[in-house]
């Protein structure tokens, strides 16, 4: 079994504060997919990221932070509005992908999964070992959800994929992201950021930025504290930079692509 994400920074124009999808590097990922299903018969559970039909709304309604109680209303409809729009970004993947083959079904976050001050504290995956088991490829991403102590937050694709791999023991865990790996800064601002091949440890960034982009998550830092907490598992992790063209083609067939492993190991 292999849980890949797609980053929001592939699918969208992140920076962008509208909605707008990417469509020809929606369209490349899918057929790399396909030809690597082809090639070789696999499980495949997708995570992907809200990027810029996500992030904007969840900045505007302040999802996750605390509130006054007259705010409901207005914060609940902004949960609807932000579940809403991430749910336009999974419905235009679905649609490449199934348009390619692959037999895509979405599993939205926000209708199983529950969290408390942030962090997932419950979530069947039975539904998702049937779909696998039927030859479907499972389909979730960054979305909203009821928490328990904030009424309501964002999880973020890299959490999703944590609690996956954490819960369903894959074989491989791949994020595709906008640059080749984990640099000790932010390489789109920094030329002097230097490249890890492996990554152990946060104390090995120089600077703690979070991301270029507009992002409640936590970017870069966010994605490598829940790969972190899966090494501690024992679950290794890789990120490798899916803008380069056949990086996810390879990387799904076990092939060498440059990328950066997540691993407590020296
Ligand atoms: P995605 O949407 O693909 O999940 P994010 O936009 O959240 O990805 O995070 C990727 C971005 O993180 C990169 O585009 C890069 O600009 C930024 N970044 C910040 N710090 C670092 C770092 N130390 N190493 C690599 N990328 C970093």
């Amino acid at each position: 079994m292999i849980i890949l994400k797609i980053g929001g920074s592939i699918l969208t124009n992140k920076d962008s504060k509208m909605s707008e999808v990417n469509p020809t590097s929606l369209k490349r990922i899918a057929s790399e997919i396909k030809a690597s299903m082809d090639a070789s018969p696999k499980q495949l559970i997708i995570v992907h990221g809200a990027g810029s039909f996500g992030h904007p709304p969840a900045k505007k309604h302040k999802i996750g932070e605390a509130f006054d109680e007259s705010e409901y209303p207005q914060k609940r409809l902004g949960f609807c509005e932000i579940q809403n729009e991430v749910k336009k970004l999974n419905m235009y993947l679905c649609e490449a992908f199934i348009k390619e083959g692959i037999p895509v079904i979405a599993v939205p976050a926000s209708g199983f999964i529950t969290a408390s001050n942030k962090r997932i504290t419950s979530g069947n995956l039975d539904l998702f070992k049937n779909y696998l088991q039927k030859g479907f490829v499972p389909v979730i991403y960054g979305d909203v959800v009821l928490d328990d102590e904030l009424e309501f937050c964002v999880i973020s694709g890299d959490q999703l994929i944590q609690y996956l791999a954490k819960n369903l023991n894959p074989d491989q865990v791949v994020l595709g992201t906008d640059v080749d790996g984990v640099y000790d800064k932010n390489p789109k601002t920094h030329d002097d950021a230097m490249f890890f091949d492996k990554f152990t440890s946060l104390d090995d960034l120089d600077t703690f930025e979070g991301t270029t982009n507009v992002d409640v998550t936590g970017g870069m830092v966010g994605k490598i504290k829940e790969l972190l907490y899966l090494a501690d598992l024992g679950i290794e992790s890789k990120i490798i930079n899916a803008e380069v063209e056949d990086n996810i083609f390879k990387v799904l067939e076990n092939k060498d692509v440059k990328g950066t492993i997540i691993s407590r190991g020296n």
